[in-house]
């Protein structure tokens, strides 16, 4: 069981601040949702969570491996990322693998896994999305909710004990959401900790526990998805949901 802390994150590009002393929890099997206007921070947010960038002062914790400040502090970063899952918004497939070869590729050469083996977890993986019959096919001839449960499939090839997601439906249309909303909460399901961005109000209300708005690089306000969807506490939480709503 996995528990993310972010204690006073701050990132600046240039002498800009792009996050501004952020703080977050996730408890063991929650799933949060960072949800904020395009700009606000969520994705720079996510990749020093995932230790894929850098940042400037505070900390990230996920259990025991701990994240500091400069380029020298993601050296917990690699050890991080495997037992850490990172989905990205392009899906980020290889375009000349099939399916089962994407999900099989990272145990293959990270875990060392033999190759039949990988393969017939990559199989079982991509029937735990509901892909079972599209494990031949090629990105090119897929839709795009199923390269999206493709690439959680290869995320979760590396038994993740948290999956980390950055607009993960944003670039899908409305019917296709729903096929990853639906492997979401089988995850949950199973609990397995979620943290997840986006700008997205109708994926928060569908899959998170807790809420936190994040405004310009700052932690607007958080709780509990139902209240803080419906009655949002501050004048900036008011004022983005009521656009969006
Ligand atoms: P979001 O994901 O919420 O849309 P981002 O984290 O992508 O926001 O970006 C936050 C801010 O940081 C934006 O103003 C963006 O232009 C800026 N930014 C992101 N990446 C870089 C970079 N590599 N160099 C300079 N500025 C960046
Ligand atoms: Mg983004």
């Amino acid at each position: 069981m996995v528990r993310i802390l972010v204690r006073g994150l701050s990132k600046f590009f240039a002498s800009r601040a792009v996050l501004e002393d952020v703080s977050l929890s996730v408890e063991p099997g929650e799933t949060l949702v960072v949800l904020g206007p395009s700009g606000a921070g969520k994705s720079t947010l996510l990749r020093c969570v995932a230790g894929l960038s850098p940042f400037d002062a505070g900390e990230v914790q996920v259990n025991s491996w701990v994240l500091r400040p400069g380029a020298q502090g993601l050296s917990a970063g690699a050890a991080l990322r495997q037992r850490v899952g990172f989905i990205f918004q392009d899906f980020g497939l290889f375009p000349h693998k099939r399916a089962w070869e994407n999900v099989a590729l990272a145990p293959r050469l990270v875990r060392k896994l033999e190759a039949e083996t990988a393969r017939e977890q990559a199989l079982e993986l991509l029937a735990k999305v509901g892909l079972a019959a599209r494990a031949e096919a090629y990105p090119h001839q897929l839709s795009g909710g199923e390269k999206q449960r493709v690439a959680i499939a290869r995320a979760l090839a590396m038994a993740p004990a948290a999956l980390l997601g950055d607009e993960i439906t944003s670039s899908l249309d409305p019917e296709l959401k729903w096929e990853v909303v639906e492997t979401l909460l089988r995850l949950k399901g199973e609990g397995l900790t979620l943290l997840l961005v986006t700008h997205e109000v109708g994926l928060a209300r569908q899959v998170a526990d807790r809420v936190l708005l994040l405004v310009e690089g700052k932690v607007v306000e958080e709780g509990p998805t139902q209240t803080l969807l419906s009655r949002p506490r501050t004048p900036r939480g008011q004022q983005f949901l009521s656009r969006l709503l």
